[in-house]
């Protein structure tokens, strides 16, 4: 039995899987039926998937981790999953997270922590020692976890502040954050709308973007969905770029790219041990021809308390439909008014109620201009950083930067995360902390306020702890493909 449960007083009674030797990550929630393909070609023919447990899936537990949805098996599937089964996919299993999609060690859950499959310590044994056991990163931990240990050959996860990106540098694995808006949210559950994601997880760069090619569609049913037109335009600005690195010295493939690194994502939480990995990295680009310059985005310090404002009344209000009533676990023998706070106080765990509190706080009349206004103020801060850094125009039309000068860059690299995954020990007591937890999300959380795409990328393992570290590019909107061009030039 698995130690590592963060549970709430009620969540004892729920669902309970147990980490077995197929999968001693404790990374499955479940097998998803019938999951033979729904055409015999397509470019993913054969493909077995994992799929993060808050994207529906038809006929399979979607519980989101929670004690909340522990009975909620959709009957239909997330576009992103219908999209996957056309193209040949197999999805084979549901996959643990944290509750709702809220934290970055995938503790969070009424099914239990994630173990990282990273390390030679991880490989099976029924004890976890918490000091030694790393977490899987959060909140796609069970995405990343089974495509780190071989369970599937990809799978989805969700992306609102970096929930694909960390987990990725966790577990060593390639993680693709998309743009905003060029995969459908149908049936993704939501905790922010104005920042969730699906993305990708996969062992090469090929794979994810042989995975995004697929997802990458208009869909109607999504009214954030991006229009047919700001996606070729941004695909034609991307294009140019690829087109202008035309170097005759085949060593130089990337001649003529301008990579920006930004001094302010060296923070005094980075950790020592992750330069070594990123310096190799950023040599290998210029290796491969591309031109580095140091560049600024001075908003990013004020990022994270802005992410977590913003996230947290968007979640108060996504999380309202809750009730026991319409949706959801229903308390039993409890009536009247008393249900709605019954149901809600044993059917969330710890941290989702805490989002929820500071959420509905954020937006009450006498804190909303001191919270939520001045966040989002920070965010129209951190959008105008990256739109005067980057040379390629937006296409999303949202940010001007026409103003943008050829000084500007293609794309961004920096570290994926502050450190390597922390063990089991340390991500409790950070979670008991509070804030410490939130630390860890600080690089990746501005691309998701612009709505940027990101791919963070295995950059080796740290010299003195063994664990991998990850590597992050970001680019416009829109350019996600430059971004794996980029990407499969540094695996
Ligand atoms: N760790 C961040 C949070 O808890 C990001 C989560 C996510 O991207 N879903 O909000």
């Amino acid at each position: 039995t698995r130690t590592f449960a963060t549970s709430s007083a009620a969540q004892k009674d729920s669902v309970t899987l147990q980490a077995g030797p197929f999968d001693p990550y404790n990374a499955i929630v479940a097998e998803i039926p019938n999951s033979s393909p729904a055409v015999d070609g397509g470019p993913l023919k054969g493909w077995t998937a994992a799929i993060k447990s808050n994207i529906c899936v038809r006929e399979t537990p979607t519980t989101c981790s929670s004690a909340m949805l522990q009975n909620f098996t959709p009957t239909f599937d997330a576009t992103a999953v219908t999209l996957l089964r056309r193209a040949g996919a197999i999805p084979r299993y549901t996959t643990n997270c944290d509750e709702f999609g809220m934290g970055s060690t995938n503790m969070h859950t009424v099914h239990g922590a994630v173990r990282n499959p990273a390390s030679p310590a991880s490989k099976g044994g029924e004890a976890w020692d918490p000091q030694a056991e790393r977490v899987a990163g959060g909140s796609s931990g069970g995405s990343a976890a089974a495509v780190g240990a071989g369970l599937v050959r990809f799978a989805l996860g969700s992306d609102t502040g970096g929930s694909v990106r960390l987990p990725a540098a966790y577990c060593g694995v390639v993680g693709l954050k998309p743009s905003y808006g060029l995969v459908s949210r149908w049936g993704l559950v939501s905790y922010a709308d104005s920042s969730d994601t699906v993305g990708v997880l996969a062992k090469t760069v090929e794979d994810a973007a042989t995975v995004y090619e697929v997802l990458a569609q208009h869909d109607s049913k999504d009214p954030t969905s991006a229009s047919v037109e700001a996606r070729s335009e941004a695909t034609t600005n991307a294009q140019d770029v690829l087109s202008s690195l035309t170097s005759s010295d085949s060593s130089q493939p990337l001649k003529g790219l301008r990579v920006g690194v930004p001094k302010e994502y060296f923070p005094v939480e980075l950790h020592a041990r992750v330069l070594p990995p990123f310096n190799r990295a950023v040599t290998a680009l210029q290796k491969l021809g591309a031109e580095i310059v140091q560049i600024s985005l001075p908003s990013t310090p004020s990022a994270l308390s802005a992410y977590y404002i913003i996230s947290s009344a968007e979640a108060s209000s996504n999380l309202a439909r809750y009730d026991g009533v319409e949706y959801g676990f229903h308390k039993p023998r409890a009536t009247g008014h008393h249900a709605y706070a019954a149901t809600r106080t044993s059917g969330f765990g710890d941290e989702v109620r805490k989002r929820i509190l500071l959420g509905t706080f954020a937006l009450t009349a006498d804190a909303f201009d001191n919270f939520f206004l001045q966040a989002s103020r920070i965010r129209s801060q951190v959008q105008k950083d990256f739109a005067s850094a980057l040379r390629i125009r937006d296409a999303s039309s949202k940010h001007d930067n026409t103003t943008a000068s050829q000084e500007g860059v293609d794309v961004i690299i920096h570290p994926s995360a502050v450190d390597t995954a922390p063990t089991l020990a340390a991500a409790m007591k950070g979670g008991e902390a509070g804030a410490a937890e939130y630390v860890q999300d600080i690089l990746t959380v501005p691309a998701s306020l612009a709505g940027l795409p990101a791919l963070a990328l295995p950059a080796g393992v740290a010299d003195d702890d063994g664990w991998p570290v990850g590597v992050t590019l970001l680019s416009q909107w829109g350019c996600d493909k430059l971004l794996l061009h980029v990407g499969k030039h540094l695996e």
